[in-house]
């Protein structure tokens, strides 16, 4: 990704270059004039002649304009932005185990780059709470958080003068962290845009590390926008811009599933209010899918589970052994939830055959144990109970399941969400 420039003079012309899909390649077989004319999207530049490239990627060249000679600078300037996931790569670190990067093609295409609102409580706060806890009301990033995206913005060295700016088209939109090697908690930064005096610098400038490194900063989504822009602006000393770097991410709102639970009288309120919390955080991985296990674009959900009420415990005598509840016992349970009505789950200490959850499907209702209970099981059984649908044998896929009256599927369970099923959670 090579910009052009031009130095900051009174008859300086300038210009900019189309995106090449990988600059070392271009460095490497960078030989002739003809090369360096494809990058040129000026016809009023003519007999482009390249001088020189210095040791940090910059080209110098001559071109005429109006039968001028001008002098032109390309310098490499790059901004990437990475697939939407997890803080999972904080330690180790290595920048190989960053999310994978969204081809150079993809990169202006703000579908194929989402980011949702980060409403749901990955943070683990108390719940139910009113307002409910939503991982956004703070502006600190810790590090089970999985709703940012990282954005890559590459080093840059090649001049001394000048500004570069990062921004975006709407900063209200979203909050900005720096990247922090090893640091699990980060605070955000605290406005926009970022600015860098390239002939004076400043060391506390969050964006002061570009100067020797690349530098990688989490966006997190506030509100929702179809098309925000990403930007990595370089001004001349005048503050005139020279050329711009920009990607685009489509920041989704999302829909809010409240659902109520119950536990079984013999169950430590303290303890099912826990779980719950890691339930329904758990609930929340359809929001990122299968983290692009496929190297493609996942079917990302923009759901948000939510807890509004916990009952009080059931201590109805009749419903006092649940534990290694036998298929009768379900049954009776599933007949209690149904004439309550305003209660979908139930929690029980065990499940026969060690099940991770039962619900009835198109019923509204789901059973789940404490011991066993995987952490996607609230929106697996949420789908059989609202969405009316069985076990899909698909590999990695959030239905895949062992039975319970339906077939039973031999693979691998994980929490990849296809097209089909995404329209059931935001519409049923
Ligand atoms: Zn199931």
């Amino acid at each position: 990704m090579l910009w052009g420039f031009l130095p900051n003079s009174a008859d300086a012309i300038w210009t900019r270059t189309p995106d090449l899909e990988n600059p070392g390649e271009f460095l490497d077989t960078f030989d002739g004039p003809w090369q360096l004319q494809d990058l040129i999207n000026d016809d009023t530049i003519t007999a482009l002649n390249p001088l020189r490239m210095n040791s940090k990627g910059m080209i110098a060249a001559t071109g005429m304009k109006g039968g001028v000679e001008k002098l032109l600078l390309l310098v490499p300037m790059g901004l990437e932005s990475h697939r939407f996931g997890r803080v999972q790569h904080r330690e180790p670190f290595a920048s190989d185990v960053f999310p994978v990067k969204i081809p150079l093609a993809e990169q202006h295409d703000p579908e194929r780059c989402p980011l949702i609102i980060n409403d749901d409580n990955d943070d683990h706060d108390s719940i139910p709470a009113t307002p409910y806890p939503e991982d956004k009301d703070d502006a600190v990033l810790g590090s089970t958080d999985d709703d940012v995206v990282l954005v890559t913005l590459q080093k840059f060295d090649v001049l001394e003068q000048g500004t570069l700016e990062f921004t975006t088209s709407s900063n209200a939109d979203i909050r900005l962290y720096k990247y922090i090697q090893d640091q699990d908690v980060l605070t955000a930064i605290p406005s926009l845009p970022l600015t860098l005096d390239l002939a004076n610098p400043n060391p506390q400038s969050p964006l002061a590390d570009i100067l020797t490194d690349e530098v990688s900063f989490y966006v997190e989504g506030l509100n929702a926008n179809s098309n925000l822009e990403l930007r990595l602006i370089l001004k001349n000393a005048s503050g005139v811009e020279m050329t711009r770097k920009t990607a685009n991410i489509e920041i989704m709102d999302t829909r809010v599933i409240w659902l109520s639970a119950q536990s079984h009288g013999q169950l430590s309120e303290t303890v099912v209010k826990n779980k719950l919390k890691t339930w329904f955080s758990g609930a929340n991985i359809v929001r990122r899918d299968r983290d692009w296990l496929d190297e493609d674009a996942d079917v990302m959900v923009p759901v948000t589970f939510r807890l509004s009420e916990l009952f009080p415990k059931d201590d109805n005598s009749a419903h006092s052994s649940w534990r290694n509840a036998s298929s009768a016992d379900i049954s009776d349970i599933f007949s209690y939830l149904s004439i309550q009505g305003d209660k979908q789950i139930y929690v029980v200490e065990d499940l026969y055959d060690n099940a991770g959850g039962i619900a009835g499907r198109g019923e509204g209702i789901m059973i789940i144990p404490l011991e066993n209970s995987p952490k996607d099981v609230i929106a697996h059984e949420w789908l059989h109970a609202f969405g009316d649908i069985g076990h899909i044998c698909i590999e990695e896929h959030l239905m895949v399941g062992n039975g319970q009256g339906e077939p039973s599927c031999d693979k691998e369970r994980g929490s990849d969400v296809r097209e089909a099923e995404k329209i059931l959670f935001l519409n049923n």
